[in-house]
């Protein structure tokens, strides 16, 4: 049996493709190993995600009280002084602090729910002939006429056959922290830049906290294991930790979050969406926008087999690349107090 279309990943951007696609009464094959459960860093989600989900009739999942919203940010950045960002200022409402791992669970079950065909493997193996994919995933061997590319950063089958460009080599370690003190902390996203990168905590609804540290995979200077001992040196950060009575309560990870996209990112037979397509920098707190707008813009495309449509998407994504350098390196561009540092000194070079 030949599957028309054919969804390959399970985060955000596969979900959102395969809901798309089964909403449509198409059907579509999901290639996606569970990971349910998982602890997944990248929590911030911007409120123009909203009406993205609404266009799926997923946005009520966001009223879950496993979910918040975040009307505090405050980051010590171009200067020790703490600056607040409060979402009273935002026209489009409040930013959500997601549970990661529940939002991207409900989004999986709606996809199924409406007919996408899940196949709980990744793909292992892939290649084409007479114009189908055959695509290996445990047992199964499936042939799909298009595939949606959704495997992250990986992008299996886009970046063997598209170029794949980098701006950097930002990678992430990430830890977990549990509360030890009776006290209630105050919801807040706080961010700090440092020499050598910058530091970005945040408040779960459940009152645990996700602590994340950035810098270039080539800089990493201190193993994982220090990760603790780096963040009570910290200014802001530690006193917060301090102040809540927060304690390490994870093994501490580290992750690739490099800004990198492919181009062009469609092709015969196939489409990249999500991180797959275009991976932005956490800072702009875009990437889960992205993967639902790639995901839902490409996925409509292909369900009119609107071949201009599909060329507008590729020529959209490209510009938002080129808009995203330019508002990455503005960003960059305010902390000058480490000239010397190559961290900053990278990012204040134009990239776009
Ligand atoms: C540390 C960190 C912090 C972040 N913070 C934020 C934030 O605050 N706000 C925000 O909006 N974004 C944030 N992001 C970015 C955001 O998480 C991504 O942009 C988003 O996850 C992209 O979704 P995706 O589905 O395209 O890719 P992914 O979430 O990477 O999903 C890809 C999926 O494909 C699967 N896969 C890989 N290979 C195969 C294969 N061979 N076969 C089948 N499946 C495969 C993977 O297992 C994975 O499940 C952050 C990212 C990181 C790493």
């Amino acid at each position: 049996m030949i599957h028309p279309v054919a969804v390959l990943g399970g985060g955000l951007a596969g979900a959102a493709t395969a809901l798309r696609l089964a909403q449509a009464g198409l059907r579509p094959i999901w290639l996606a190993a569970e990971t349910a459960g998982d602890f997944k860093p990248g929590e911030h989600l911007s409120a123009a995600a909203i009406p993205l989900l609404a266009t799926l009739g997923s946005d009520a999942m966001l009223r879950s009280e496993t979910h918040r919203q975040a009307h505090s940010t405050y980051s010590a950045w171009g200067s020790d002084r703490l600056v607040e960002r409060n979402a009273i200022v935002q026209l489009e409402g409040p930013p959500i602090v997601l549970d990661r791992s529940a939002f991207e669970a409900a989004l999986c079950a709606q996809a199924v729910a409406a007919g996408a065909e899940r196949i709980a493997c990744d793909v292992t193996d892939l290649s084409v002939a007479e114009g189908q994919w055959l695509l290996e995933a445990g047992q199964n061997r499936i042939k799909a006429g298009f595939v949606f590319d959704a495997t992250g950063r990986k992008a299996v089958i886009a970046s063997r056959v598209s170029p794949r460009f980098q701006a950097d080599k930002l990678c992430c370690t990430y830890a977990l922290y549990a509360k030890a003190k009776d006290l209630t902390p105050r919801p807040v996203t706080l961010i700090e830049a440092t020499e050598h990168g910058w530091w970005y905590l945040s408040v779960l609804a459940d009152q645990r906290l996700v602590l994340n540290y950035f810098t270039d995979a080539d800089l990493a200077s201190f193993p994982t294991a220090d990760f603790e001992k780096q963040a009570r040196g910290t200014e802001v950060i530690s006193a917060y930790l301090m102040d809540y009575g927060y304690e390490l309560s994870s093994r501490p990870g580290r992750i690739t979050t490099n800004s990198s996209w492919i181009s062009p990112v469609i092709g015969p037979g196939w489409a990249a969406v999500g991180d797959a397509a275009a991976a932005f920098d956490p800072l702009s707190s875009h990437g889960m926008t992205t993967a639902l707008w790639t995901a839902i813009e490409a996925a409509e495309a292909f369900i009119a087999q609107d071949r201009p449509r599909m060329q507008s998407y590729a020529e959209a994504v490209a510009r938002g690349v080129q808009d995203y350098l330019t508002a990455r390196q503005a960003v960059y561009s305010r902390e000058t107090r480490w000239p010397q540092s190559p961290f900053w000194a990278r990012r204040h070079a134009s990239t776009a």
